[in-house]
């Protein structure tokens, strides 16, 4: 296994089949125009399969697809199953926004899929369509009543919390993912590359978050063994448990296990960074599996980022990256990068 500067293991990688989305979450793309990447420089599923491999020879043994919206991508079942065909991968999972689900989720657990992480933030239909811009909630809804009924070894409910606009629906949807037999995480906002519209002061942080929580249920219990995964659990009496991602607040560099791979092949290995290194140029020049391996165990060997916690000691912190920058460089996006 290979570690960084810091003796972080090169474990779990986030795969990007598409920059496309068919929402327009305000915290993550708020503007009328968005730059795409050129349909030609996607990777195709057998390009993704051989970074994947090249990966996992290095000590990844966790893949999760996202996107843009990862369902929008054409035969995503026929990725599914190339990598849950890989017994490196020990773990295979999906964060989806639900839209396409209830379509699509039997032949994604035909496929292999282990686990299932559906982004919800709001259980109120006007607010979803001023937040995402589309009236979708009862699509994600049925998406996720058809998740409880198929089976996954774990689903899980991902909810963005932003101050005045969903703030006071955490009892809520924690009541609704215990229903529907999901485990809810509650991130704060994040001043991510899209975030345009970030301000300190829409973050509800984690410390608020069980605040509120145990006004309403009483004493929270902290669970232990965050490991490397980014949400923190906590259980409330009633034994209902939840995560907070409080990357924002009081971030995780430390325990940073993780990388991005864009749906053109740009390797990131911070949520925060600027560049990252470029796969597809080598893949599609012929690169064998040890090439590929070699220069991303060289990359990662010289990792020394701590992007979350370089932001929150960043003096005036402000939006990230502004529009123009964003309109120069899809890479830097959100949305691209996979979340
Ligand atoms: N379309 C899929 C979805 O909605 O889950 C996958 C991609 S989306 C970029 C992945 C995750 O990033 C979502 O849970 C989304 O809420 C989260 N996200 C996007 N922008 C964020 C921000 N500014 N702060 C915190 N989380 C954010």
């Amino acid at each position: 296994m290979i570690q960084d500067r810091f003796e972080r293991p090169l474990r779990s990688l986030r795969i990007s089949v598409t920059d496309r989305c068919n929402l327009r979450c305000q915290y993550c793309m708020p503007e009328a125009e968005y730059a795409w990447l050129p349909r030609e420089s996607i990777l195709d599923f057998e390009e993704i399969a051989v970074l994947a491999d090249a990966f996992t020879s290095l000590g990844v043994d966790r893949v999760r697809l996202t996107g843009g919206e990862p369902l929008l991508r054409r035969d995503l079942p026929t990725l599914i199953e190339l990598l849950a065909a890989r017994p490196a991968i020990r773990d295979l999972a999906l964060t989806t926004n639900g839209v396409l689900l209830g379509r699509h989720v039997e032949a994604l657990k035909a496929a292999g899929l282990h686990r299932l992480t559906v982004s919800l933030d709001t259980l109120r239909r006007d607010r979803f369509q001023a937040l995402a811009r589309f009236d979708e909630l009862p699509a994600v809804l049925a998406g996720i009543d058809a998740a409880a009924r198929v089976g996954f070894a774990s689903l899980k409910i991902d909810t963005v919390v932003l101050r005045g606009r969903n703030d006071d629906e955490l009892p809520a949807l924690l009541a609704f993912g215990k229903a529907a037999g999901a485990e809810v995480r509650f991130i704060e906002y994040m001043d991510v590359g899209g975030a345009t519209d970030w301000s300190m002061d829409a973050v509800v942080s984690r410390r608020d978050i069980l605040a509120r929580l145990s006004d309403v249920y009483g004493p929270i219990e902290g669970l232990t063994g965050r490991d490397s995964a980014p949400a923190e659990r906590f259980r409330l009496p009633d034994g209902t448990t939840f995560g907070i991602i409080a990357s924002t607040t009081e971030p995780f560099c430390a325990a940073c296990d993780r990388s991005r791979l864009t749906a053109d092949g740009l390797w990131l290995l911070c949520l925060y960074a600027r560049g990252g290194l470029d796969l597809r140029h080598p893949l599609r020049e012929g690169a064998t599996h040890e090439e590929l391996a070699h220069l991303i165990s060289t990359v990662w060997s010289m990792r020394a980022d701590r992007g979350a916690e370089e932001r929150l000691s960043s003096p005036a912190r402000d939006v990230l990256i502004p529009v123009a920058a964003l309109k120069r460089d899809a890479h830097l996006e959100m949305h691209t990068r996979g979340g």
